[in-house]
């Protein structure tokens, strides 16, 4: 059993100098020095779920792992670009960048959006875990970004880096994950509101620290990737229900408006979506209050109205959040898209380690996949680029 020192707190890895490593092999692999580092963080959205693509509001922080990409120009139009994570290496010439598939498509499309003339080699090394809800793929593109064009307005770049995603990779996110990686400021959630336009998003910074208290972040190791027709339905009945009302999205009806719908799985998610935005201004409000039940208390409401009125929590994500309130969490929810991904609980300090074991003990016990615990943080630094 992994003992809680195993398990990465905050800064431990940022301490062990990772450009020193990352240089080294870009000189092994590529056979010159990089040029220079770009690298972004990962996130976790304390609360405000399935509210991006409805026009509402969100709380992401980011966390203190990063992805890293280390880059040095070419002479000719071709990426060339190694990741840590993957072992692979692709080379894909730049006017075909629309062709490029999989993982190389991230780096591929980002370098595409900013400046199609000029190819780079690029490595990559990461600390967010991939694929569990935490962001990697803003975290790399937004990396690289920041590498190949460091003198681009930051507007550029998140358009650059939303591109990469939804036209290069074909994913439809919305510009959440690429605004907190590239505006995230240390010891602060940003509130998004996703009714404005992306330059007026940034409504304001508030305290992501709780004194007394720790986040930590749960990957259930489920993937969300079987259920990607899941997220897309979502939409549609979102989209759906916003049309019955006759409103431009759901963050602009009220729970009187809902009550209207005739059709239960529309007015299900509808309210979801309406209720989660009177939670996250909740959260704002305990967390600049430093109200730990306040907080525990919306982020356990926002899984329950996940689980019954959105329908995106699976078994494993349910076991987690029950496990963690009965072991004196003040508060635990899923977070991302759903159907899997990981789940955030705030823990009071002398806590920690009783309640995270107890959830290892219990998934073992059930025979499942032990999740893999991870110390958020208090909201660390956004994008930067580090000469090497
Ligand atoms: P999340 O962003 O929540 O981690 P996504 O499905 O949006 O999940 O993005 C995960 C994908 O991003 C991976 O499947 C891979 O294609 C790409 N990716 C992220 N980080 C890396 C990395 N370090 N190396 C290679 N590919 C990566
Ligand atoms: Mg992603």
């Amino acid at each position: 059993m992994p003992t809680l020192r195993a398990w990465p707190r905050v800064g431990t890895v940022l301490r062990q100098g990772p450009h020193v490593a990352l240089h080294r092999s870009f000189v092994e692999r590529f056979g010159r020095a990089p040029e220079r580092v770009g690298h972004a963080p990962g996130r976790v959205n304390v609360i405000g779920e399935h509210t991006d693509h409805n026009g509402g509001l969100c709380l992401p922080f980011a966390l203190p792992q990063r992805t890293r990409a280390a880059v040095a120009r070419r002479d000719d139009a071709t990426v060339r670009v190694h990741s840590a994570q993957t072992g692979e290496t692709v080379a894909w010439p730049l006017r075909d960048a629309a062709h490029c598939a999989g993982w190389a498509a991230y780096v591929v499309g980002t370098i595409a959006a900013l400046d199609p003339r000029h190819g780079f080699d690029v490595l990559v090394d990461s600390e967010v875990p991939v694929g569990a809800g935490l962001s990697s793929s803003a975290a790399l593109t937004c990396a690289v970004a920041l590498a190949v064009a460091p003198t681009r307005p930051p507007g550029e770049l998140l358009a650059a880096t939303m591109r990469a995603e939804n036209e290069f990779v074909g994913a439809p996110t919305g510009g959440l994950d690429q605004t907190i990686a590239l505006h995230a400021r240390a010891g602060a959630a940003l509130l998004l509101d996703f009714g404005a336009s992306p330059a007026d998003r940034l409504v304001r910074q508030v305290p992501s620290a709780v004194p007394g208290h720790e986040w930590w972040v749960l990957d259930s190791h489920v993937s969300h990737e079987l259920a990607d027709g899941g997220y897309a339905r979502r939409r549609a009945e979102c989209a759906a229900a916003a049309a019955a009302l006759a409103v431009d999205n759901l963050s602009r009806a009220t729970l009187d408006d809902v009550a209207r719908l005739t059709d239960p799985v529309l007015a299900a998610r509808a309210r979801h979506v309406v209720t989660e935005n009177a939670r996250v201004r909740q959260v704002v409000t305990a967390l600049e209050d430093a109200d730990a039940s306040a907080v525990g208390a919306a982020l356990t409401a926002s899984h329950l109205s996940l689980r019954d009125d959105f329908e995106v929590s699976c078994g494993e994500l349910d076991e987690l959040v029950a496990i963690l309130l009965e072991q004196g969490a003040r508060g635990a929810r899923m977070i991302g898209g759903g159907f899997g991904g990981s789940a955030l609980t705030l823990l009071p300090e002398a806590t920690v380690e009783v309640a995270l074991s107890a959830v290892l003990g219990g998934f073992r016990r059930r025979g499942w996949r032990l999740p893999t615990p991870l110390a958020a943080g208090i909201g660390a630094g956004g994008a930067g680029v580090d000469p090497v």
